[in-house]
């Protein structure tokens, strides 16, 4: 085979299988190559492109899709500090001021080590939950307060500057994509957009499959439960409602095995509690 040398910026144990993501995989991939291809080269190859690594990420699509488990999950896969995670209402906070202090604060530790270390810092993972709530589309349809405005500009400013900074990545989130305030997602701020949507019949199945796993390895899955069956049921489902879905399965289980008394109590049973399709069906419903 081959001998390849690799900058590695993946963790070395790291499996893609691992991740606990399902119906993603082209994304994954792709989000691999537009974002981070440069960054396995070595440095001074890289500079001789005259390019910067991609600095920025937007992930966007419906509620539940796993987009905060893939922020996460890239977090884990590069060989980077534990990623800052900031929801967007929480930057906004109430005291004036206050939320571009919070911006700065975000950016100050990688700032910090990029001074000592330069090229041989650690890469910083910076993840924006619900990234419109600080974007009120500048000047239009602003809240009125102007907070919103200040700390984008706060963002930006901050992006910018990370120019020579080659050691910071950023993560936004949104379910409005159209919220997203366009100054940010210029080339060199969040460059690479990935949409993640709701899951098509084989995403279904493969995140019925994760979240089924352990009751599969431990023997609690009854015979009669049909994934594949459940996929096709489940169609406009996320992988949060999925998951919603096999949890109030197990609800059904466990609740056949409960007598409630004066006290709530398992029968003798219990050890024998399975997750039947029809616990699946009643959950369905
Ligand atoms: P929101 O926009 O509401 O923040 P999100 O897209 O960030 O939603 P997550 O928080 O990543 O969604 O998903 C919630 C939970 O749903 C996850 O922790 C996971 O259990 C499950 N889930 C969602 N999508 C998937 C998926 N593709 N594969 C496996 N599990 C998933």
């Amino acid at each position: 085979s081959k001998s390849t040398t690799s900058y590695a910026i993946i963790q070395p144990d790291f499996k893609f299988e691992d991740m606990g993501i399902g119906g993603l995989d082209s994304e994954i991939g792709a989000i691999f190559r537009r974002a981070f291809a440069s960054r396995i080269f070595p440095p001074s190859l890289v500079e001789k492109f005259g390019i910067q690594h991609v600095k920025g990420i937007l992930l966007y699509g419906p509620p539940g899709t796993g987009k905060t488990l893939m922020a996460r999950q890239i977090g884990k896969m590069l060989n980077a500090c534990e990623p800052k995670i900031v929801n967007g209402p929480e930057i906004l906070n109430k005291y004036v001021g206050q939320s571009e202090e919070n911006i700065r604060k975000l950016f100050a530790d990688a700032e910090k080590e990029y001074k000592e270390k330069g090229e041989d810092s650690g890469l910083h993972i910076i993840i924006f939950d619900e990234l419109d709530a600080i974007c009120k589309q500048r000047g239009s349809k602003n809240d009125g307060t102007g907070v919103g405005d200040s700390v984008v500009n706060q963002l930006l400013a901050k992006m910018d500057g990370v120019e020579q900074l080659n050691n910071i990545l950023i993560i936004g989130m949104t379910n409005r994509l159209d919220m997203i305030d366009e100054a940010l997602l210029r080339p060199g701020r969040l460059e690479v957009h990935m949409e993640i949507d709701l899951p098509d019949e084989n995403g279904r199945l493969q995140i019925l499959k994760i979240h089924t796993s352990k009751m599969s390895q431990n023997g609690i899955m009854g015979d009669d439960v049909d994934l594949k069956e459940l996929a096709s049921l489940t169609k406009n489902f996320s992988g949060a409602e999925i998951n919603g879905l096999v949890k109030s399965a197990s609800s059904f289980a466990f609740n056949r095995h409960v007598q409630v008394g004066t006290l709530a109590s398992v029968t003798p049973d219990v050890k024998d509690v399975k997750v039947n399709r029809d616990d699946f069906f009643a959950a369905l419903d």
